[in-house]
């Protein structure tokens, strides 16, 4: 059985139909209560079965009219998300269940911008497939880990994003297969463009290039086009790390049993580590990590100057209000004792972030 946190309860969310007449019922239920749940919404990824999830995911190819516009076969769809799901492994964190979340994330910014009257098809089509894809094969062992341990990752890509590399050629591997290729009716050029635009976005989950693509973004605010192809290349980019990086920006019910499932996972990388002789990721320490207001230090010095920045963008979003009100809450859990030790808790090892997202204390 895959690993995540589990549920307690299931808030209007519509069960997996057993007859097909009722396969269209749940389609408009979950395409609806997945629209919803953004930031402050209950997210369904803690609840939902992997089987579940397999269908929320090819609901979200047709809400997006993908299968229509890019002729997209229902077995075919199918086959690539069995696929995908196959290629998640068991480990506490980064799942199949997480993948779901990071696309369901995905899903509803897409909604909720509007991106559909901004940005054609095949720019929806990358984001989307990237987010499923984007952590394909994790090992639960980070970049620092395989380039310290020389891991066969580390080797083949030469230290330079072992991981996000490796789950982009696993992405492609499986599109490989003409059973699982959800591109196999699209045109050459429509396929290179697609192409190229997973391998960047997947590739932009790589933490250690936050700044870069932050500062690139910013430095296009003032002047964005939609119609200007660099442009949107950046913006897909911030959404596939927004995506990547937002459990922390959902109701601490939500996201409090995710982090405990990341901090298993940092632990047993730096038990790991201590093992073979290492040098041992502080933050992953399960002797050093008792801190939680490093939680806020995250939000604050990582994920809210980059959510403020795509609320410029798309003041709809209002997400510096949520992440406020959600640093709060954290701090007044860390206050009264409620929440859970996780100090140095971040969401990946390596992060040019600044030092005070480095801080145990930043807050
Ligand atoms: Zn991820």
């Amino acid at each position: 059985m895959r690993t995540g946190p589990q549920a307690s309860w299931r808030p209007g969310v519509p069960s997996v139909p057993s007859t097909p007449s009722s396969y269209l019922v749940f389609a408009i239920q979950a395409d609806q209560c997945l629209r919803m749940c953004v930031f402050v919404c209950v997210c369904v990824c803690r609840q939902w079965e992997d089987a579940e999830i397999m269908v929320l995911l090819q609901v979200m190819y047709v809400d997006l009219d993908f299968t229509a516009t890019f002729n997209i076969e229902p077995d075919v769809l199918h086959q690539f998300l069995f696929e995908i799901y196959r290629r998640y492994n068991n480990i506490p964190f980064h799942n199949f269940k997480h993948c779901f979340c990071v696309t369901q994330m995905m899903y509803g910014l897409i909604w909720l911008t509007d991106l559909r009257s901004k940005m054609d098809s095949i720019d929806l089509l990358i984001m989307l497939t990237s987010a499923i894809c984007h952590d394909l094969d994790h090992t639960g062992y980070n970049n620092a880990y395989q380039i310290n341990a020389r891991t066969e990752l580390a080797l083949r890509y030469n230290d330079i994003s072992p991981l996000e590399n490796h789950h982009c050629a696993v992405a492609f591997e499986v599109l490989e297969r003409t059973e699982c290729n959800i591109f196999r009716n699209l045109s050459m050029d429509q396929f290179k463009r697609i192409r190229e635009g997973i391998i960047k976005c997947i590739l932009a989950t790589d933490m250690t290039r936050h700044n870069e693509i932050l500062n690139k973004f910013k430095s296009i605010l003032p002047t964005f086009d939609f119609t200007s192809k660099e442009h949107r290349d950046v913006l897909m980019m911030i959404l596939i790390k927004v995506s990547d990086i937002s459990n922390e920006a959902r109701p601490m019910e939500v996201a409090e049993p995710w982090l405990d499932c990341l901090l298993q996972e940092f632990f047993n990388q730096s038990d790991m580590e201590k093992l073979e002789g290492l040098p041992v990721t502080p933050f992953m320490d399960r002797d050093k990590v008792s801190k939680p207001s490093s939680q806020t230090g995250f939000i604050r010095f990582v994920l809210l100057p980059l959510f403020i920045e795509l609320a410029n963008l798309f003041p709809c979003l209002e997400m510096e209000k949520a992440l406020e009100r959600e640093t709060q809450n954290r701090a007044h859990s860390d206050v009264t004792g409620k929440s859970k030790e996780a100090a140095g808790s971040r969401r990946e090892s390596q992060t040019n972030a600044g030092p005070e997202a480095q801080r145990p204390h930043a807050q």
